[in-house]
């Protein structure tokens, strides 16, 4: 979290008013000065929280948890995990011809973290929400892209993308001084120095954009693992990004405020836990293109990256077999047996298949798998920011008018929160009543801290805490809302903390053991994005095609 700007709590104190939400539940609210989040709020607001994958997924700490299994299925490969890795995977084996794939999910549906919902105003996303333009070199995600209709046809060797999936303006705003200003960086009411030092920084960027290191590669690339090995631009992954500013003389506030967003908005971290190489790839490793667009446009749909995961899961053309959990694997001399437990049922099941692909995260393959296969250093070095997201119905948006109007992401200076995104922005109808998809990246002293902190909030605590963060803008709101469904994510997203993305921990987690078991997720690219998760899938539906 920024620290430095005084209006902004610390983390201390932010944590010990999340704390006392569990105690007092309108204390937050009164601490903003905001009539709304105190006890004169609208009480007719439905909703609840939302998710009970992770129940599920808790089964997998203990050895014993589930009934001993009373049959077998044999496969050819067992995908295990249904996120978006998972799903391109399955996607590249289908486009191969490698069939007899069998695919399970934890979870009631597939998606992981790029899954929706949708009420009678919207669908809406819970939690990925859009794609960047990607850069002309990724023909595989071009060339999904093209069957998903998100790509129409190309002109001068340039993408032609569909105008309803290009995020409509107005795009993004920011409310800072009292005032709704277009687009995110500070501007409004930001002092002439600060300026200075944000374009400095800006034009810093824009030249590491282009920057190639002396294998001839892009500094900063997506995927990350097509980066250059230049040590100028590795060596960068052993500082943080505070460091980095300090060591460059960046000190101005709203920059660091706005580059701290940036962390906490792609990597669930703050300045000093963020590594300095992830926090620069965010500005220098975007070189999407197109015919008909900026080079920064971006791709959105209602029910955010669903639209996309969606569409893998149509090329993947693959049974996925939902409310299934992997429990425990053992490598056995020419096949690999995996205990799945059917959460619906209540039975277990062995799936004895040739080759497994974990699209699982590593803090759970190191259950499935216990210690040993040389992945120690990978389960201690992986970190997971915990995510709070909500979708809030309202049918009206009140607040202070001045300035920019409702955009599809709209931010808020100075709060714990990244704001929120209007759900209903690409409806060319749009209703009066709308979903708001709302944003906390939950940091800490550590992740782990973080995750303890908001373990044990009610659907109401955080409704309090949700009305009190918009209210700022938008007072009076909490009389607009009828809906608010909460959803946490413990293990939201991996964080690049330093040192990890190039370490050999990351490398070495991506080799398949015995070329029986193999890898796929976006926490194997150390930062957790659309591009990283389609990536991971085909790598490792390449080395099983290798090593079939
Ligand atoms: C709040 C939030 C906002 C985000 N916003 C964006 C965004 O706007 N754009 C973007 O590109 N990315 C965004 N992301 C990142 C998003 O995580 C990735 O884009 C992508 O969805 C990750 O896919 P994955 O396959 O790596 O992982 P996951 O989504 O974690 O998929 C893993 C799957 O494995 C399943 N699983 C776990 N354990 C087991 C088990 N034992 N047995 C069976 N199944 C199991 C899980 O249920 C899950 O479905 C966001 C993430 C969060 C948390």
């Amino acid at each position: 979290m920024y620290t430095d700007q005084p209006e902004l709590p610390n983390r201390r104190a932010f944590f010990s008013r999340l704390a006392a939400l569990a105690v007092a539940p309108f204390a937050f609210g009164a601490m903003q000065g905001c009539k709304n989040g105190g006890s004169g709020r609208n009480n007719s607001i439905t909703g609840g929280m939302v998710g009970g994958g992770s129940n599920t997924g808790h089964l997998v700490r203990s050895a014993d948890a589930i009934p001993k299994p009373t049959s077998t299925r044999e496969v050819d490969v067992l995908i295990a995990g249904g996120g978006i890795a998972g799903l391109s995977a399955a996607r590249w084996l289908a486009m191969n011809g490698v069939t007899n794939v069998a695919m399970i999910e934890m979870d009631s549906v597939v998606g992981g973290n790029s899954t929706y919902g949708k009420n009678k105003v919207s669908a809406y996303p819970w939690a990925a929400h859009y794609l960047p333009l990607p850069a002309v070199e990724n023909k595989e995600l071009l060339d999904f892209l093209g069957k998903a209709g998100v790509i129409t046809g190309y002109k001068d060797l340039l993408p032609v993308y569909n105008e309803y999936h290009l995020c409509h303006d107005p795009e993004e705003r920011l409310f800072i001084n009292g005032h709704w200003q277009e687009g995110l960086i500070p501007d409004f009411g930001v002092p002439a120095a600060d300026k200075q030092q944000i374009a400095r920084f800006m034009e810093h960027v824009a030249t590491l954009k282009n920057a190639k290191g002396n294998d001839g590669k892009y500094a900063f690339c997506i995927p990350v693992d097509n980066s250059s090995a230049d040590p100028v631009y590795r060596q960068l992954d052993n500082m943080t990004m505070r460091q980095y500013l300090d060591a460059n003389g960046y000190t101005s506030t709203y920059l660091r405020w706005y580059l701290e967003y940036c962390c906490k908005d792609d990597y669930g971290t703050v300045l000093d836990n963020t590594s300095a190489w992830a926090g620069l790839h965010y500005f220098a490793s975007r070189k999407g293109q197109a015919h008909n667009a900026d080079s920064t446009a971006v791709l959105a749909w209602p029910e955010g990256n669903g639209y996309l995961m969606n569409a893998l899961k149509q090329q993947a053309a693959t049974t996925v077999n939902a409310n299934i959990l992997a429990h425990r694997v053992t490598i056995e001399k020419d096949r690999v047996a995996v205990v799945c437990y059917d959460a619906v049922k209540k039975t277990s099941q062995i799936i004895s298949a040739k080759k497994l692909l974990l699209c699982t995260p590593q803090n759970v393959n190191k259950y499935l798998l216990g210690e040993g296969y040389g992945r120690t250093d990978i389960y201690s070095a992986a970190e997971y920011a915990p995510w709070v997201v909500a979708n809030v119905t309202v049918n009206f948006l009140p607040g202070k008018t001045k300035g920019m109007g409702l955009c599809w992401d709209n931010v808020i200076y100075g709060k714990q929160s990244v704001g929120y995104v209007n759900a209903n922005h690409q409806n060319l109808n749009t209703p009066g009543a709308m979903v708001l998809t709302w944003y906390l990246p939950v940091v800490g002293d550590t992740p782990k801290a973080a995750r303890k902190s908001i373990r044990n909030e009610s659907w109401q605590e955080w409704v309090d805490y949700i009305i009190a963060d918009l209210s700022y803008a938008h007072p009076g709101i909490d009389q607009h809302i009828s809906n608010i469904d909460v959803r946490v994510w413990g293990h939201g997203m991996v964080q690049p903390t330093v040192g990890y993305i190039w370490g050999n921990a990351r490398t070495l987690a991506m080799q398949p053991i015995d070329n029986k078991v193999f890898f796929a997720h976006t926490d194997l690219s150390g930062m957790s994005i659309f591009e990283e998760g389609f990536y991971q899938g085909i790598r490792a539906a390449k080395q099983i095609i290798a090593a079939s």
